[in-house]
Formats: C-alpha cells, sequence, structure tokens
C-alpha cells in the first residue's frame, strides 16, 4: 500500500498532511502527485470526494515553494468550490511560505483588486470574476506556470468557455496545465486538447475502496405525486438530505412545503447573497438543519461528509449533473442513498441519458422491477393514471439496486412508467345513420 512517504515529498509538506488527518493518500492522490512534481500537464478524471483537491493542491505548493511571483492559477466553476479550494491552498501552502487570493463574484472588487496588487503566489478564481479583473487591468497572468482547471465539465456545462478562452490567451504558452473533471464529455476533451500538451492520463479505476457506495432509486410518478412522495422519504429517512429542484423558485417551492411540517429544512440557490449561502451551509453542516434544498449550481459546493440521502426531486437537466448530485452523499467510504423522481414520459429521456453516462443497461435492456402490491385486495389501477410510488415504509432493496460498487451498475426501476393507454372505444359502426333510421321509422 502506498504511504505518504512514498511520494516524494517534503518533510515540512508530510507534517502538514498530518496535522490534516490524512493518514493515507487516495488513489487519485497516489497517482497525480508524482505527475504534477515531474511538471508534466495531467488530465485527471476524478468525482468530488476522491481527494483530488489535495491531490493538485500538495504536489503544486512543493513545486513553487521558495519562489516569489504569481505563478499558480486555479480556476473553480462555483465560489463555494473557489473557497474550498483557497482554504485547501492556505492549509498547505501558507506554512511554506505561499499566500493565496480567491477571487469570487458576489466578494468585493476594491477589496480583491488590493489583494491582487499584494502579488500572491496562488490566485484562485470563478471564470466570470477574473475576466472581470482583468478587463479592470487589476491583474496579469503573464506570470503563470500552472493553470488548473478544477471540475472543468462543470465550468463548460455552466457557460464558462469565452471566459476561459479569454484567461487562456493571456496566459503564456510554456506551463503546467492540470484538469480535473468528473467526466469527459466531448467539450471537455476538446477544451483539454486546446490548452493541454500531451497530458498524462490519470483515471482511477473504482473499486470497492475507492467508489463510493451508494444505493440508487429510482420512482417513477406524476408531478403531483412528488411532493407527498418526498414527504413521507423525509419521514423515513432519520439522517441528514439534499434536495435538488431544477430551478430557485422550484428550491424554494419545495422548501416552502417542507418548511410547513418541520422545521429542519433550509434552502440555497442563487437569489440568497453570499452571506446567506454560507450561513445555511453551515448550519446544514452543523446539524441545526437537517434537510437542504438546492439548486445544482449551488448544491455543488456543499462539502458536507455525512449526508445521508440525495433526493433528485427534478431529474437534472444535463446527465452529469445526476453524477454531482448524487456525490454529496457515500463520502469517505461511508454509504449513502440517492433517490431520483422522474415524471412517466417526460423524463424518458433525461433517464436514459443518466444510463447512458453511467453505463449500465442500454433502454431496450433495461430491467423493470415491479413494486409489490400495497394490499393484496387492493382494485387494479386505473391505466389513465401513473402509479403512486412506494416510499413510505418501503424498504430499502437488500441489495443496492444502482450500485456504483458493483462492476456492472444497473439502474433499477421501483416502478414501471406506464403511458396513459388510451381508452378504449367500442367499435359502433353507423352509429349515426342507426339513430336517424330509428328516427324515421318511428
Ligand atoms: P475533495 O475530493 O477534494 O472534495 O475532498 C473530499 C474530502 O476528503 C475533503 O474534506 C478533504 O479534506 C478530504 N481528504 C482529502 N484527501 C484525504 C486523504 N488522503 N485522507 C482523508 N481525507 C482526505
Amino acid at each position: 500500500m502506498t504511504a505518504w512517504n512514498d511520494l516524494s515529498l517534503s518533510a515540512e509538506m508530510l507534517s502538514l498532511i498530518e496535522n490534516a488527518g490524512y493518514k493515507a493518500p487516495t488513489p487519485v492522490q497516489i497517482q497525480s502527485i508524482p505527475l504534477v512534481m515531474e511538471g508534466f500537464d495531467v488530465l485527471v478524471s476524478s468525482q468530488t470526494g476522491s481527494g483530488k483537491t489535495a491531490s493538485f493542491v500538495i504536489p503544486v505548493v512543493e513545486r513553487f515553494k521558495g519562489k516569489n511571483g504569481t505563478y499558480i492559477l486555479a480556476l473553480s466553476p462555483t465560489r463555494e468550490i473557489a473557497q474550498q479550494t483557497g482554504a485547501v491552498f492556505e492549509a498547505f501552502g501558507k506554512p511554506l511560505g505561499l499566500r493565496t487570493v480567491v477571487c469570487i463574484g458576489g466578494a468585493s472588487i476594491p477589496v480583491e483588486k488590493e489583494a491582487l496588487a499584494s502579488s500572491p503566489h496562488i490566485i484562485v478564481a470563478t471564470p466570470g470574476r477574473l475576466c472581470d479583473h482583468l478587463e479592470r487591468g487589476n491583474v496579469w497572468l503573464d506570470f503563470i506556470q500552472c493553470l488548473i482547471f478544477d471540475e472543468a465539465d462543470r465550468m463548460l456545462e455552466m457557460g464558462f468557455a469565452k471566459q476561459i478562452d479569454t484567461i487562456t490567451e493571456q496566459i503564456p504558452k510554456q506551463r503546467q496545465t492540470l484538469m480535473f473533471s468528473a467526466t469527459f464529455a466531448p467539450r471537455v476533451e476538446k477544451l483539454a486538447r486546446s490548452v493541454m500538451i500531451d497530458p498524462k492520463e490519470v483515471t482511477i479505476v473504482k473499486s470497492e475502496a475507492s467508489t463510493p457506495k451508494i444505493e440508487q432509486r429510482l420512482l417513477w410518478l406524476p408531478e403531483e405525486k412528488k411532493m407527498s412522495a418526498l414527504m413521507r422519504l423525509a419521514q423515513d429517512e432519520p439522517g441528514t438530505i439534499i434536495i435538488f429542484a431544477k430551478s430557485k423558485e422550484r428550491v424554494y417551492q419545495v422548501w416552502r412545503s417542507l418548511h410547513g411540517k418541520k422545521d429542519d429544512v433550509t434552502y440555497i440557490h442563487s437569489d440568497l447573497n453570499q452571506e446567506q449561502r454560507e450561513a445555511a451551509i453551515a448550519e446544514f453542516k452543523s446539524g441545526r438543519f437537517r434537510i437542504l434544498v438546492a439548486t445544482d449550481v449551488m448544491g455543488r459546493g456543499i462539502d458536507v461528509d455525512d449526508v445521508a440521502h440525495v433526493v433528485n426531486f427534478d431529474v437534472p437537466r444535463e446527465a452529469e449533473d445526476y453524477i454531482h448530485r448524487i456525490g454529496r452523499t457515500g463520502r469517505r467510504g461511508k454509504s449513502g442513498h440517492a433517490t431520483t423522481f422522474a415524471i412517466p414520459v417526460r423524463d424518458e429521456q433525461g433517464i436514459r441519458a443518466i444510463e447512458k453516462l453511467r453505463g449500465v443497461a442500454s433502454p431496450e435492456k433495461r430491467e423493470y422491477t415491479q413494486e409489490r402490491p400495497r394490499q393484496e385486495s387492493r382494485p387494479p389501477q386505473k391505466p389513465t393514471r401513473a402509479p403512486q410510488p412506494e416510499v413510505a415504509g418501503e424498504k430499502r432493496p437488500a441489495k443496492p439496486a444502482f450500485s456504483a460498487t458493483g462492476p456492472a451498475p444497473k439502474l433499477v426501476l421501483t416502478l414501471k412508467p406506464k403511458v396513459a393507454a388510451a381508452p378504449v372505444v367500442e367499435k359502433k359502426t353507423g352509429g349515426f345513420m342507426n339513430w336517424i333510421k330509428k328516427l324515421f321509422k318511428a
């Protein structure tokens, strides 16, 4: 087993790692650290929760410690992720003399301008805010020698392609580029080809130890049943829950419905200011609130270890979001649960895209597991209505339904989507003519 001592790190760094409580390096750290330390461009396929941040922070700090000037730029998709990355750079960089400045939307431009003028060694920024500073002439990127794209897929999904171009154009070509991404959609590959030179690739082979154990369920149900299903799920689940909804209006709607019944629910979306967002996350982390309702973008930066259950109240717009959402649970070797609510017919396409991305059975081969009947004597359901999910009182399947630990995870549908059957109309030939004839006979 590889230990921290095997990674050619300095004694000071080893002691900082010990202070951080990282007992052994994670697989992504074992593979990436030596490559980054040697100065290669590295393309890493990694999930949040795998220890990826430290896998670039530790070797980059080791490479650049003792040098003066702004050499390192890390781009993050969201404010929260930028702050977390900034904190990890602080933890490992500051004791070794490297200063970090974080530039994010929502923070004060003049304060950031002043911090940038003090020539920090490391800049961690969201692309939009960094472009803002570039336009104002608050920062130059001529000295950058190491450019890091954290969660590249997410940055592109969020529409930062143009800003990324503007930024990379201003950085010398002679540099080290590191790119981390949970998924390698074609647009990520295209970006990697345009900004990296002959990168070494690191892909973490999923193993029992490195893969989160997430039991995944999919419930097909009509829109109007979602809220009651959610209520029952929230009652059944004693642990912490993050609920993802597709828009801020939807987040608010879910929060309001749950909040009426419980006072342990909070929410986070883009209309909240930075302070309010941080407060919501802090109170969720501390246990003051057990349930957090979030949009994709906001939920991305939530780094809480003990989330028991992720609920996709709405099927995500992009299949990649599914991976990011469920990655909030099953962290640090713990097991977790993820439940997705899907509307028959309307969400079929979205579910197919998730299955494709996960490499599960093709839609044609998809397994359908019929829900057990509620009562033996229950009358058959009307074919015109989609079936109601069994959430309350439903035992989780003994075996993970869609386990990330298995070799070929399968998405097992606990309810078969039913397309409303066309009502059977008895064929009455010549009904109108018979009626006319009868009328005339009468
Ligand atoms: P990340 O994948 O960077 O979001 O990291 C997820 C969590 O794992 C963070 O809370 C880190 O502090 C933690 N972490 C990173 N590396 C290790 C390690 N080698 N051992 C234990 N925890 C770690």
